[in-house]
């Protein structure tokens, strides 16, 4: 039995084994690599294995021995499986929101205990959809028997980002194995350990080799897993860069792909969302839908702000004084909004980001993070919020993905005009409309090219919703029953002559 959550001051760092074949092994090289807590740089929390592709044969060997036994269950012993896993997920929340806390620097309150409330929403949703892929029959006439079946695809290879590890494993994991697929699992370098974790806490409700993680270099394990012959379907979430590699290699063994990658997306402030009465609750859900308590690490992010002219200036002050009362620092800590960024390379790039937007002619900085520094004797990746206002969209940091704590705001007039500006992005991932008036919301909405828009509304994907991208921010839908039929099952067809 592993440990569940990992104190920063011990000097012992423990060994946490990957899990093939029900087993929990070390990779067949011997190799090990250090898990980092990102709030406490110094800190090692856990040795987890540098694995190869030799452990990858391993995991999908054992995930294709267990496959046909667990695709032949009746659909009620995968629902209860699933709700069994989920019970004893909800029994180790708290523990797993704080090594959510440890192993990615998510704050405790505002992101780590959502995230494992989501997985344990997203094992109980696709628990209760359990008997819904199912195929349909023809009315062929009495001599025929016209009737097709959803079935599993097979081995499923998740490959997930460190930005929300479980919650992202919840969107891939739960409707893989309810439609009947077993899984290889790898989890991202920087942040492995709840995904070890969770295999833990489900590994016993499940039959050896249904679910296993492989941890190790993307370049490695991941692009051994996107090869693999015995792979049925690569299930991705990771950025567009890396997301075009895996889209072509898995393509030219035209192998199933879904692809969940970046954004920029837009969140569009018309003035009747920020009169007098709204502008504090417009303010607060802008703040959400930038994920600045996720430290703006997220795929969905309204990371380009448009604020109509018309309240432009009334609706910047207001959302400043929101985010300056933000308070940054030790994301174990109760009263702590936004932690850490996932590790000194993204904290870097995050920096240059900004760097290079203050230089631009006309910026004006409306809040600074790069310098900030936390209370306490923390040495981790902490950086505050900025906002950058009067921006152009065709700067850089108004185009690319930051994916940290920044916020570009650029003035708009006309609805067209910004719905061009909005549009004019190779991402398409999210969007956010504020206003009050609905037929100017929902026109906005419809215009909009992305996979997923909320008007009045920044929070987080909620069970039962269709999620994915547009453009370059994805290929597929996975999350609701019909993105999970659609991604995790392919449909046969069965004619029967009859008499
Ligand atoms: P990343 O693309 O660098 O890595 C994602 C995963 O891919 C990691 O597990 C990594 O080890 C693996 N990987 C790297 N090279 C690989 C290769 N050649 N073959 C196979 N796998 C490989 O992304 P990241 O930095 O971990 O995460 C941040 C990115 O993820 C952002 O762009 C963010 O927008 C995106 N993201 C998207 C969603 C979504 O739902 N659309 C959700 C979360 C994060």
């Amino acid at each position: 039995m592993q440990q569940t959550t990992i104190e920063t001051q011990s000097t012992d760092v423990p060994d946490w084994p990957q899990l093939i074949g029900g087993e929990w092994v070390a990779g067949v090289d011997g190799a090990w690599t250090d898990a980092v807590c990102p709030s406490r740089a110094d800190t090692v929390l856990a040795r987890v294995p540098e694995s190869s592709a030799a452990d990858v044969d391993r995991a999908v060997a054992a995930a294709r021995a267990a496959y046909p036994a667990w695709r032949a269950l009746h659909f009620t012993a995968r629902q209860r499986a699933l709700l069994q896993i989920a019970d004893a997920v909800e029994a180790e929340a708290e523990a797993l929101a704080v090594l959510t806390a440890q192993d990615t620097g998510n704050a405790l309150r505002t992101q780590a205990r959502p995230e494992v409330a989501t997985l344990i929403a997203l094992l109980r949703y696709f628990a209760g959809v359990a008997g819904e892929f199912k195929g349909t029959v023809l009315p062929a006439g009495d001599d025929q028997l016209q009737y097709t079946r959803q079935e599993p695809l097979g081995v499923v290879g998740a490959i997930l980002p460190w930005n929300s590890p479980l919650m992202i494993a919840a969107m891939k994991i739960p409707a893989a194995l309810v439609a009947g697929n077993t899984l290889v699992v790898k989890p991202a370098e920087d942040a492995p350990l709840t995904i070890l974790r969770l295999a833990e806490i489900a590994a016993p409700h499940l039959p050896a080799g249904v679910l296993n993680v492989v941890t190790g270099d993307g370049e490695v394990v991941g692009e051994a897993i996107v090869q693999h012959p015995g792979i049925d379907k690569v299930s991705f979430t990771g950025s567009s860069e890396v997301g075009r590699r895996v889209g072509e290699v898995a393509g030219a063994r035209l192998a199933h792909t879904s692809l969940e990658l970046g954004g920029k997306s837009p969140s569009i402030v018309f003035p009747s969302a920020a009169t007098p009465e709204r502008i504090t609750a417009t303010a607060a859900g802008v703040l959400l839908g930038m994920r600045f308590t996720r430290q703006g690490q997220s795929c969905t992010a309204g990371s380009r702000l448009f604020v109509h002219r018309d309240v432009y200036e009334p609706f910047l002050t207001e959302l400043a004084a929101h985010v300056s009362a933000l308070k940054v620092g030790d994301p174990l800590e109760e009263d702590t909004d936004m932690g850490t960024i996932i590790s000194a390379k993204q904290h870097a790039s995050v920096c240059q980001y900004v760097e290079e937007g203050k230089r631009q002619p006309g910026v004006r900085v409306v809040l600074d993070g790069v310098d900030f520094v936390p209370e306490g004797d923390l040495s981790g990746y902490y950086q505050g919020p900025t906002i950058l206002a009067d921006v152009s969209n065709d700067w850089r940091i108004a185009r690319e993905e930051v994916f940290g704590p920044v916020l570009v705001v650029i003035p708009w007039t006309d609805v067209d005009e910004v719905v061009a500006m909005a549009n004019d992005s190779h991402y398409g991932l999210a969007a956010f409309v504020w206003s009050q008036d609905l037929t100017e919301a929902l026109d906005t909405a419809h215009r909009i090219e992305s996979g997923w828009v909320q008007v009045n509304q920044g929070g987080g994907q909620v069970v039962g919703q269709s999620y994915g991208g547009y453009k370059q921010s994805g290929l597929g839908r996975e999350f609701s029953i019909e993105g999970a039929i659609a991604g995790f099952t392919q449909t046969k067809q069965i004619n029967v002559k009859l008499g």
